[in-house]
């Protein structure tokens, strides 16, 4: 058996699809159906990745032509990047909400301003222009690792889907990406979880030029809503499936809990850029791997508009970049 698939209940596989960053994987879901099977979120569009998808068919024991349908839980490249190139194949549609494709469009569409409003904002909170300019160089290499983009159609939360031998319930997943869906099975209590709730990895919580200005607050309203549901068995976007869905989203609100209360305790100390209080929380040598220096800008970001909105902070402007302080 090829080591990166594992075979679940229901005959559903999890496949192991590899990324070049310290994720590792993202997981995809083979779910069997009458006729074929449905992929959830094939990956990222890297030769590794096409490679492997190629060898998990030929072990699997299906072709191409058996994907009848792609359904992504949201628009992060490391999800959607292989839907086109699987769509090609395949000739299967390929489903997400209308706002996940927004995003995609906005990002990576012909017309993209992305890279500069991420950089207008990052300057603004205090980065540096040359490391600016490694991060802008290290996005702009995503959009051939979601090339060719799929043709979609739209999914709603609210909606059912029928998934393998059941009906799901969309729900509405915002915080990590606007327009993220889980996919819950109320009668064998499963969750398909995207990277809403992750084990052992806190899901990234960004800002995100042109999306709503509190993310956190929204993702810490989702993790409340999934808490009420009755999960038996989730299965994640990276990791392995688990049990401990209500545990887990506890510990989540929990490391964001505790991350707001010790970066107001640092603006007391000393009040300071968005881009240096990322620097202490994450360390400087974050400086060399941009990809990841976003993440933590953007959620460093995420953690102060939080508090800034809950008047624990505030923030002025000095020279060229914002300051924050505690109140
Ligand atoms: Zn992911």
């Amino acid at each position: 058996m090829n080591t990166n698939i594992s075979t679940l209940e229901h005959g559903w596989l999890q496949v192991k699809v590899p990324l070049p960053f310290s994720l590792r994987w993202v997981n995809s879901y083979i779910i069997p159906e009458r006729e074929g099977v449905t992929v959830i979120d094939p990956g990222l569009g890297t030769p590794e990745a096409k490679k492997l998808w190629s060898a998990v068919m030929a072990e699997a024991g299906f072709g191409w032509k058996d994907i009848k349908r792609i359904v992504l839980t949201h628009q992060h490249p490391d999800h959607y990047g292989l839907a086109g190139y699987m769509q090609e194949r395949a000739e299967a549609p390929v489903y997400m909400t209308e706002r996940s494709h927004a995003y995609a469009l906005r990002l990576w569409g012909k017309e993209s301003r992305f890279p500069e409003a991420i950089r207008e904002l990052y300057i603004r909170h205090g980065m540096p222009q040359e490391i600016m300019d490694r991060i802008e160089h290290n996005l702009n290499g995503f959009i051939e690792l979601v090339s060719p983009q799929p043709q979609v159609q739209y999914l709603s939360a609210g909606q059912r889907l029928a998934l393998g031998e059941w009906e799901w319930e969309l729900i509405d997943a915002p915080g990590h990406a606007y327009g993220a869906l889980c996919f819950y099975q109320p009668d064998i209590r499963w969750m398909i979880c995207g990277d809403q709730v992750l084990p052992h990895i806190t899901p990234n919580v960004s800002v995100v030029p042109g999306e709503e200005q509190d993310p956190l607050e929204a993702f810490l309203g989702s993790l409340t809503d999934l808490k009420s549901y009755d999960v038996a068995f989730a299965l994640p976007g990276h990791r392995d499936p688990f049990t401990d869905f209500g545990g887990r989203i506890d510990e989540l609100i929990g490391h964001h809990g505790r991350r707001l209360d010790k970066m107001a305790e640092l603006l007391t100390q000393e009040p300071c850029t968005a881009f240096a209080l990322c620097e202490t929380l994450f360390g400087a040598r974050l400086r060399d791997n941009p990809h990841n220096l976003r993440f933590a800008m953007s959620e460093t970001l995420a953690h102060l508009y939080y508090l800034e909105r809950e008047g624990r902070i505030r923030s002025r402007k000095a020279a060229a970049a914002l300051i924050y302080e505690s109140l």
